[in-house]
């Protein structure tokens, strides 16, 4: 058994059906996850005839990156081949005041939005409670070495975290556990291409953030760019979003310029009127390009035209800063599935 798939609950419940006591779990996990200690001989503070029966029971491997990959703007992707091959990517953000860790959930994403590179390779599958938290673990020894530290997690890397519901659940129960990452709710976002039903679930369960990639405001542009939009179409969306109790959360609308396509003013104000709705933050992305793009990048002129729309109309609207783009681990451009 992984160590780094349980939570604490699940830790401990598999140690009380093998004869120890509950309080193991928070011994062992202060170990792994603040000592970063990841073998049982050097856990001092149990016997030595526990600890060989532990390491009997369990493994403590976490997944390690290959490649890293520092951009000229400070941004460090950490690039991780898993057991079975496939590669999947976490960024490292560094900014004045905080450190952003972007995080992925999914081998390859299978929404497929007509705009992210991500979704053109296909889907390989769901990663394991494991290989999500060993990019935070691995992002945290990175940061460390340049006498940084992880202060913010953003569920934005590969894939749709609300597909990999369970595992994303126990992800972020590990990430706030006192004696795990120790991580506050405030500094967790999840990103969701709009799974209604799942940002629901997501608002019942947890108190993290939202980010809600919208990028068109109607129907008929949104089933243009994001498949998912006819399963999910925007008024389903967003009534999901208002079921998010957002009295202790904060909700991002995520909006990426397609040029001529959802960078009329007319979008904008459109926009305005549903982020009024939950007194939600724009967050307006640049348009990242990569080979084989089916759209160009709005201007920055509109681009700040369109802000303006936004900021007129009282919603606070922010044009986020492009980073890591010549390592390719800009919005978007995360990717690079085995074969
Ligand atoms: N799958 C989730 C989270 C990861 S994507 C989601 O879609 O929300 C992180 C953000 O980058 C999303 O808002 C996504 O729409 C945006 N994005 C995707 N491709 C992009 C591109 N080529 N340029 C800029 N942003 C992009
Ligand atoms: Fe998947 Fe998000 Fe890319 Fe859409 S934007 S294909 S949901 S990773």
């Amino acid at each position: 058994m992984q160590i780094f798939d349980l939570t604490r609950k699940k830790l401990e419940s598999t140690l009380l059906e093998n004869g120890f006591p509950k309080f193991k779990a928070t011994q062992i996990m202060q170990w792994i996850y603040q000592k970063r200690v990841f073998s049982f001989d050097e856990m001092t503070n149990i016997s030595k005839s526990d600890r060989e029966k532990l390491a009997g029971m369990f493994e403590i491997t976490p997944v390690f990156p290959n490649e890293i990959f520092t951009s000229s703007d400070g941004t460090k992707k950490l690039a991780f081949t898993l057991s079975d091959g496939n590669v999947v990517e976490a960024v490292i953000i560094p900014e004045e005041t905080r450190c952003t860790l972007c995080v992925s959930t999914q081998a390859g994403c299978p929404i497929k939005c007509a705009f992210c590179r991500t979704g053109s390779l296909g889907f390989r599958r769901n990663l394991t409670v494991a290989e999500i938290n060993s990019q935070v673990l691995s992002a945290q020894i990175e940061a460390g070495k340049n006498e940084k530290r992880i202060t913010n997690l953003v569920f934005m890397g590969m894939g749709e975290p609300l597909l990999n519901f369970e595992n994303l659940l126990d992800s972020i129960d590990i990430l706030l556990d006192d004696f795990g990452f120790n991580f506050s709710n405030r500094k967790i976002t999840v990103s969701t291409s709009g799974i209604a039903d799942k940002i629901v679930e997501l608002g019942e369960k947890t108190k993290v953030n939202l980010a809600v990639s919208l990028h068109a405001v109607t129907d008929e542009k949104r089933d243009k760019i994001m498949p998912v939009n006819k399963k999910y179409p925007l008024k389903e969306l967003l009534k999901a979003i208002d079921s998010y109790p957002i009295s202790r959360k904060m909700v991002v609308l995520e909006y990426v310029m397609l040029k001529n396509f959802n960078d009329f003013p007319e979008d904008a104000e459109k926009l305005a009127k549903i982020a009024k709705r939950y007194d939600a933050k724009v967050n307006i992305i640049p348009f990242n390009t990569f080979d084989g793009a089916a759209f160009e990048p709005t201007p920055m002129k509109k681009i700040i035209d369109f802000q303006n729309i936004l900021i007129a109309k009282n919603v606070t609207a922010l044009i986020r800063k492009s980073r890591g783009g010549d390592k390719l681990a800009a919005c978007g451009q995360l990717g690079r599935v085995k074969n």
